[in-house]
């Protein structure tokens, strides 16, 4: 992880790159993680490309120790908070002992090694001389160990855009991936370990100004750039991006896990909205005077009083209040908030509200939501239950605010804790935290922002030297620019640039040049039916995911022995989507689309000729376009459309004659 020092000005900027956006106030870092196409882990012999089912399963419960959580971490503190048993899956296939942290971690994977230093290269980042890797604590269970192994590989350099332009570098980092998680609940969190211990590269690039379009840009040009290595996986969870985001020189959140880049542009608008949401209810706050509570000072949270509330709500009719209630050893609480009435329904942006934010933080000790007093009464909680709630707080109508939680009556205490330390933020605007992008492209609270005393040196793997004969040796592997790798392909499978970029861009160029090698179909055919046919079955809803390269390849190796027309292509392939299918055979059988004797052809475009004898007459040469739509929807797909053509015009050119 590279230490980051999100506002001091950036080296490169891109302050240029609309005169409409000068005064642009967000600025966003990107951090990419991408994994390495290597053939062995980064710590192992295992790789993780077996899908197998795991048949080995086994229990942890991680109970970090204080002194290395660091009492300044509070992010650790917060999920020591949360412990829970944690069960593992695996598969001799793709994990061992290291894995299981049974066995200690083997040298780093040479190959990948070598990728990283490439890559650093091509962003002319400053490789360090001596490589250490470190342990970073994780305390989510997704390492069986505790900590994730990661090592500094380079530092500066720049990422070159269109138009001469830079971004700075803070970092490249070579790390193992973490174990997959596929299932949380209160009690127990389940990972499986096939993905635990992948190479991953990390680059931390200097924080940016801009819209998001061009953030985005920034994005897409590092992505190409790493692709065109030809040493990185690709498809959909290979390349994760977290964003460093701030507005106003406020204080920077971090968001996890973007997996796509249109759905980078709404999670950079939706967190732009909720940060300057968070700063005008701050404004809001500050003019009533509420004073700004000092970070140290733990006194100032005497404004949040907490009574219980149980006994108020016992017989309440609200569903929500007895479904909890119902349980053993639950209770209700109340926080009084004074001065923060009509705040937390207060909706400066759309979707954005102190309630909200707070009901994130609860969700996190596992409990449902909250109910606040600019709500109330409602969800079945009655005027006469808010009366006394209100009673109790001695709360002043018109100034204070109350805050209502339920549940487990210790995780109502932490949550409540939690509560009253954000109220107390509320006044500060935004607050450094981590968030989680979610696919609809909004963020979610995850934990408060990490501190950075979660690094120490792991002592089984020896520190490995790099000399300038090892980076000379690998100078041949930096990737060219993306624009030359365009030329390239253009020239060498004389695509056009359009063709080039789109089938650069895809998750199949690796397939398109070994259909090229291995068949004699042109290549413009076939980039634009991986690249425009893909496309357009995505539109109609499909996942053409679920295609594998090998089922694209068969269907152009048949199309090479002239078993299938060229037609049937696009036809197979949404077949095979709708239906489910692995088969190509099976689809081909199900649309009778074997081939068919030019004999047959014949036969079938002289019933054609004959059942439409009228039309002819009526039409000559015109009805031309009408025969070859008839012609069509019989042979399509089982023979080529130029041939029915030149067999129709010549059968038509005798008849009229
Ligand atoms: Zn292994």
């Amino acid at each position: 992880m590279v230490t980051r020092t999100p506002r001091v000005g950036s080296k490169y900027s891109l302050p240029d790159l609309d005169p409409k956006n000068s005064g642009v106030d967000v600025m966003v870092g990107l951090e990419i993680h991408q994994q390495l196409a290597s053939q062995s882990k980064l710590f192992c012999e295992c790789n993780n490309k077996g899908a197998e089912h795991p048949t080995l399963t086994f229990m942890r419960r991680l109970r970090p120790a204080l002194s290395e959580l660091g009492v300044y971490d509070p992010a650790a503190l917060f999920e020591a908070t949360k412990m829970k048993s944690i069960r593992y899956h695996s598969h001799p296939s793709t994990s061992c002992l290291v894995e299981a942290d049974e066995e200690p971690p083997h040298s780093v994977d040479r190959e990948s090694l070598q990728t990283a230093l490439i890559l650093a290269m091509a962003l002319h980042s400053k490789v360090v001389d001596e490589i250490h890797v470190m342990r970073k604590i994780v305390i989510d269970g997704s390492n069986t160990t505790g900590f994730q192994r990661t090592m500094l590989i380079a530092t500066g350099g720049y990422l070159e855009l269109e138009g001469n332009r830079k971004v700075g570098v803070q970092g490249v980092c070579l790390e193992e991936d973490a174990a997959r998680l596929l299932s949380d609940d209160n009690i127990t969190r389940e990972y499986a370990l096939d993905r635990l211990g992948t190479p991953l590269v990390e680059i931390a690039l200097e924080p940016v100004s801009g819209t998001p379009q061009e953030v985005l840009q920034v994005a897409v040009t590092l992505g190409r750039l790493l692709r065109a290595s030809k040493r990185v996986e690709r498809g959909i969870g290979t390349i994760r991006q977290d964003i460093n985001i701030s507005v106003n020189e406020g204080s920077v959140v971090e968001i996890k896990g973007i997996q796509q880049l249109d759905q980078l542009i709404k999670v950079i608008e939706f967190e732009t909205a909720r940060q300057r949401g968070l700063i005008q209810i701050a404004a809001e706050l500050s003019q009533r005077r509420i004073s700004h509570p000092s970070e140290h000072n733990e006194d100032e949270i005497h404004e949040f009083i907490v009574e219980n509330m149980t006994d108020i709500l016992r017989r309440s009719s609200s569903k929500a209040v007895t479904r909890i209630l119902d349980r053993e050893d639950t209770q209700f609480v109340a926080i009084k908030a004074e001065g923060f009435d009509g705040i937390l329904g207060y909706e400066p942006y759309v979707g954005v509200r102190l309630g909200r934010q707070l009901a994130e933080i609860v969700r996190f000790y596992g409990l449902g939501g909250i109910f606040h007093s600019d709500e109330l009464p409602n969800y079945g909680i009655t005027e006469s239950e808010v009366a006394a709630i209100k009673e109790r707080l001695n709360l002043i109508n018109g100034r204070d605010a109350f805050i209502l939680i339920g549940g487990d009556r210790d995780r109502v205490q932490f949550a409540a804790d939690a509560i009253i330390q954000r109220m107390n933020q509320a006044t500060r605007g935004v607050v450094p935290e981590t968030r989680a992008a979610t696919l609809d492209g909004k963020t979610i609270f995850i934990r408060p922002r990490p501190g950075s005393s979660r690094m120490y040196p792991e002592t089984d793997v020896l520190p490995i030297k790099i000399d300038d004969l090892i980076l000379e040796s690998l100078k041949g592997s930096v990737p060219k620019s993306f624009d030359s790798y365009i030329q390239d392909l253009m020239q060498r499978y004389e695509l056009n640039q359009k063709l080039a970029l789109e089938i650069f861009d895809s998750d199949r160029l690796k397939l398109f040049e070994d259909i090229i090698k291995n068949t004699k179909v042109q290549p413009t055919f076939v980039a634009s039916k991986i690249t425009e046919d893909l496309t357009s079955l995505r539109r109609k809803g499909l996942n053409t995911d679920r295609l594998s390269d090998q089922t694209i390849k068969i269907v152009f190796q048949l199309l090479d022995k002239g078993d299938l027309a060229k037609e049937s292509i696009p036809i197979i392939l949404e077949t095979m989507l709708m239906k489910d299918l692995d088969d190509v055979k099976q689809a081909i059988q199900i649309l009778g689309l074997e081939q068919i004797s030019e004999i047959e052809v014949n036969e079938i475009i002289d019933k054609i000729i004959t059942d439409n004898m009228a039309l002819i007459k009526e039409k000559g040469r015109d009805s031309l376009g009408t025969l070859m739509g008839r012609s069509m929807s019989l042979l399509r797909g089982r023979i080529d459309g130029k041939k029915v053509s030149s067999i129709l015009k010549s059968k038509l050119e005798q008849g009229l004659s």
